[in-house]
């Protein structure tokens, strides 16, 4: 799958200092082929995470084309951008966000049985994932929420790469993880390329940034409201 986004822009209109806007991202343009992946590079606050939630059709302003395959995320209706989130576009944020009291197992095996895929079938894939990601078989049946932010972001991880997206939005993946550990996602990261999937990451740790992706974006170059 191709991601293209073509004369992205995004500002914020800051309502508690009257109504300023401030730019964010001005004129993005660029293309992650099938097999690529893309790093986003530039200082805190350039408006890398801001680029990410926008490509993943997070916000309802904004202007240009962002296209993952076929569908132009800007422009599509709320409930395409869900199918799309759920078949084509996964996105691994730095956080682990879920409803409390899910076991880790089904935390990881829900976004296969959103696709229809058997529960056993499912189950399987997860544990396939959690057991590669070090994750104790007996936390499995355990709620994350109270696991240590290395666990979190395994079983995160694990979720995200459950389904074989063909898009993929990575952010900060391999944070807070050991070196064992961040060879595995940076495992699965090659992988997908591998199958195709189109890639955009940030990666805050360089070697791991050379090792997987392909180019980087600074996205300073693009947020002319910092500049002053
Ligand atoms: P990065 O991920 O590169 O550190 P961000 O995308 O988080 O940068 O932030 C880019 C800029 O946009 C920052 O100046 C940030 O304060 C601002 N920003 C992000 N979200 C909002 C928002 N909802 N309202 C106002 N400003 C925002
Ligand atoms: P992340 O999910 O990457 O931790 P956040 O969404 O918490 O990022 O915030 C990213 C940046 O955007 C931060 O610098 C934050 O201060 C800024 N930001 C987020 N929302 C707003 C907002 N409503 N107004 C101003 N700045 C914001």
């Amino acid at each position: 799958m191709m991601i293209e986004l073509r004369e992205v822009s995004k500002t914020f209109t800051l309502h508690n200092q009257g109504s300023a806007v401030i730019g964010v991202i001005s004129n993005v343009s660029f293309t992650v082929a099938p097999g690529e992946c893309v790093a986003l590079t530039g200082a805190s606050g350039a408006g890398k995470s801001t680029l990410m939630r926008m490509i993943y059709g997070n916000y309802l302003t904004q202007s240009g084309e962002i296209r993952i395959g076929d569908v132009d995320i800007v422009q599509a209706e709320p409930r395409e951008v869900i199918a799309l989130r759920r078949e084509v576009l996964g996105y691994v944020s730095q956080f682990l966000r879920v409803v409390p009291r899910v076991p880790t197992l089904d935390v990881v095996a829900d976004p296969l049985r959103a696709l229809g895929v058997s529960g056993a079938d499912a189950h399987s894939r997860a544990e396939e994932l959690l057991r590669q990601l070090n994750i104790p078989e007996r936390l499995w049946s355990l709620s994350p929420t109270t696991f240590s932010g290395g666990e979190q972001q395994r079983v995160n991880i694990a979720r995200g790469f459950a389904h074989a997206y063909p898009a993929m939005l990575l952010d900060e993946p391999t944070a807070s993880l050991d070196a064992a550990n961040r060879e595995v996602v940076l495992t699965l990261i090659e992988a997908a390329k591998a199958r195709g999937a189109a890639i955009i990451g940030i990666f805050h740790d360089e070697a791991a940034r050379a090792r997987v992706c392909d180019r980087e974006i600074d996205v300073s170059c693009f947020t002319p409201g910092l500049a002053a």
